[in-house]
């Protein structure tokens, strides 16, 4: 039962919260680091001779809830490929404007081709921007690396170049601003000033 008293109850409320300390964030000055297995922007990986990890099998694509990925696999060709497999994702995009960083696109990938990166700011002014290209997904040439087409560099068969050896070596960020963890496959964009961005 209501009493004439309630509208001042509300208010107390607020009064409340006036002599609350407020917390500020001072973005984007200064960026707050993320949590290590924070669930941003994509990475395409690459394997230690440059070529694409990406298979084109298009099953990240079918594991998306909110059908934000589209796949176009196309043939290699020997001595021009861009994947050491039979197949190469000719086309890829990523729609960051249905795409809700559930991550089950990263878990259904057979080649972990496919990781999520810190990077967090994805906002735009228009939508054209927000759907990414191949070529805006794919992780940088490190040293050592060459841009695709061309011959499997690590291996003559798919055999010899999955089980070879340095398939497990870790690789060298590229530069301090990145921290490569080849355990997991995970590309960590860190924020700048973050205590984590140091390699
Ligand atoms: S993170 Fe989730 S919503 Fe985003 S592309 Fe991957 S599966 Fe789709
Ligand atoms: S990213 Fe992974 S799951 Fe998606 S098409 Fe490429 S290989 Fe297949």
């Amino acid at each position: 039962m209501s009493s004439i008293f309630d509208p001042v109850k509300g208010f107390g409320v607020t009064f409340a919260t006036m002599f609350k300390k407020v917390t500020t964030e001072l973005y984007p000055e200064v960026k707050k680091p993320t949590a290590p297995r924070y669930h941003g922007r994509h990475v395409l990986n690459r394997h230690d001779d440059g070529l694409e990890k990406c298979v084109g099998c298009e099953l990240c694509a079918w594991a998306c809830p909110a059908d934000a990925i589209y796949v176009e696999g196309a043939n290699n060709e020997e001595g021009a490929r861009y994947s050491p497999g039979e197949r190469y994702g000719a086309v890829y995009q990523i729609n960051y404007l249905r795409c809700i960083f559930c991550g089950l696109c990263i878990e259904a990938c057979p080649t972990r081709a496919l990781t999520m990166s810190n990077e967090y700011e994805l906002a735009d002014d228009n939508r054209r921007d927000l759907i990414f290209t191949k070529e805006q997904l794919l992780a940088p040439l490190r040293p050592g690396m060459e841009r695709p087409p061309h011959a499997m560099r690590l291996g003559d068969d798919e055999r010899a170049y999955y089980t070879r050896e340095s398939h497990y070596r870790p690789v060298p960020p590229a530069d301090p601003g990145e921290a490569y963890d080849q355990k997991a496959e995970f590309l960590f964009h860190a924020p700048q000033g973050s205590p984590d961005g140091a390699a």
